[in-house]
């Protein structure tokens, strides 16, 4: 996620140079050349979002012509890592044609080098609106914007509160990412998680977030006062992406972060939704097992809907769910939606699980889920995720 700043006149690569990077021109201009006995040959001048270095990058190989600024350039550098991460997941299909165009390219830029004529080509600049060019430009940037945000800790997490109906106070809270970014203005998790989850950033970004979760509950903790005798301690829920499954340090992060912070391990619930589970099968019930063996709780998020079914209730062994907002929505309305909310309450009580309703916006709907049965709420109604301080005046109260 890198930038380079080349002055006038200076020299990127040369022939023969092997490649290691690619690049995206943010502003400035770049000069392809060659330089032959008889003089330099300038095959092309690029400018503002034209991609260059690419066909040495795929297979690191030599460079064919030679790069430098025509002007003051600033580059975004696409690395080998970021691309051969990307191209791994790629269906094999696409990966070899773009071998095949890439070996085709090479051999024309040989011979253009070489002076023949070569093979007239067009390809759709990539500054064209909705082009496919023009969509990976838009993601190759997001992409290097987070990975810079995670590196300046500009990401946050917002809690919250998690209440027992009926009391109404508060036993836990949900970690909600924001991106706070330069300018001030809040980012929502809709608008990068998914940016993360395709690639492997995802790793790094929810190691972080149970750190930073595990940290913040101490403090949270500092200002909890159990109501109920048979009240758990207080607890944090993170959510995890599927992607994290596959992670070797998932469990050692989950342990330290306990234990740097004198936590009890069910005080740190997991929080799971992805269809990608179905894939990952094994990997994804032996995580949970050694989570459930640490002492974690995992619940299943969004319930009811998409993926999320009883199929997980039946093949995984989970603490609990989380009950899709859209049901409580609809139960407000119709008689249908109530009777969904009361079976599933009822089905958690019998599998020995928690039920959380989450999307409580209003009383109405506190009351309904407390009345059929439902033991915790989330939701406008009770709080908005906020900062770390505002939960814990939550507690004070
Ligand atoms: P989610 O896990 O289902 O989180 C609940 C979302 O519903 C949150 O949106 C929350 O602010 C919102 N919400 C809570 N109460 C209400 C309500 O009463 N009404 C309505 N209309 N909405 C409510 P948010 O914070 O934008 O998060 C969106 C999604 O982003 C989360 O959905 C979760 O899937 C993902 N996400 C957030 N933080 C993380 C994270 O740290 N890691 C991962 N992997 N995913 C995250
Ligand atoms: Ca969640
Ligand atoms: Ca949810
Ligand atoms: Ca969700």
């Amino acid at each position: 996620a890198a930038q380079r700043l080349l002055e006038p006149g200076e020299v990127l690569f040369r022939t023969g140079d092997i490649g290691h990077e690619a690049y995206l021109i943010e502003s400035g201009a770049v000069e392809i050349y060659v330089d032959r006995p008889e003089g330099r040959r300038v095959l092309a001048l690029l400018g503002a979002d034209d991609l260059f270095g690419e066909l040495a990058l795929i297979g690191d190989q030599t460079r064919t012509a030679c790069a430098r600024a025509a002007t003051a350039t600033r580059l975004s550098v696409i690395t080998h890592d970021l691309l051969h991460d990307q191209l791994e997941r790629a269906a094999p299909l696409l990966r070899h044609l773009l071998r095949v165009t890439l070996a085709r390219c090479r051999s024309n830029l040989r011979m253009i080098g070489d002076g023949e004529n070569p093979a007239p080509t067009s390809i759709a600049p990539a500054t064209e609106p909705g082009s496919v060019g023009s969509l990976a430009l838009t993601r190759l940037r997001l992409e290097r914007a987070i990975a810079e945000a995670i590196e300046r800790e500009e990401l946050e997490l917002f809690y919250q509160p998690i209440v027992r109906l009926g009391g109404g106070h508060v036993v836990g809270f949900e970690a909600l990412a924001r991106w706070r970014r330069s300018d001030g203005t809040l980012v929502p998790p809709g608008e990068f998680i998914w940016v993360l989850e395709d690639s492997k950033l995802i790793l790094e970004f929810g190691r972080w977030v149970i750190r930073k979760a595990a940290a913040d509950l101490r403090k949270l903790d500092a200002h909890h006062q159990p109501i109920r005798v048979d009240d758990e301690p207080l607890f944090c829920s993170v959510n995890l992406s599927v992607r994290q499954f596959g992670d070797p340090e998932l469990l050692p992060v989950l342990r330290a972060a306990l234990a740097d912070h004198a936590l009890q391990a069910g005080q740190l619930r997991l929080e799971i939704t992805e269809s990608g589970l179905l894939n990952n099968l094994n990997a994804a019930l032996e995580l949970i097992e050694q989570c459930r063996a640490l002492g974690c709780r995992v619940v299943v998020d969004d319930f009811g809907t998409g993926y999320s079914s009883l199929w997980y209730l039946h093949s995984l062994p989970v603490d609990g769910l989380k009950l899709d907002r859209a049901f409580l929505q609809d139960s407000t309305r119709s008689d249908r939606g109530l009777r969904i909310v009361r079976a599933v309450g009822r089905l958690a009580a019998d599998l020995d699980m928690s039920a959380i309703a989450e999307g409580i916006e209003t009383p109405e709907q506190a009351a309904i889920c407390h009345d059929l049965g439902l033991d915790y709420g989330q939701g406008y109604y009770f709080g908005r995720a906020v900062p770390l301080a505002q939960a814990q005046a939550l507690l004070r109260r």
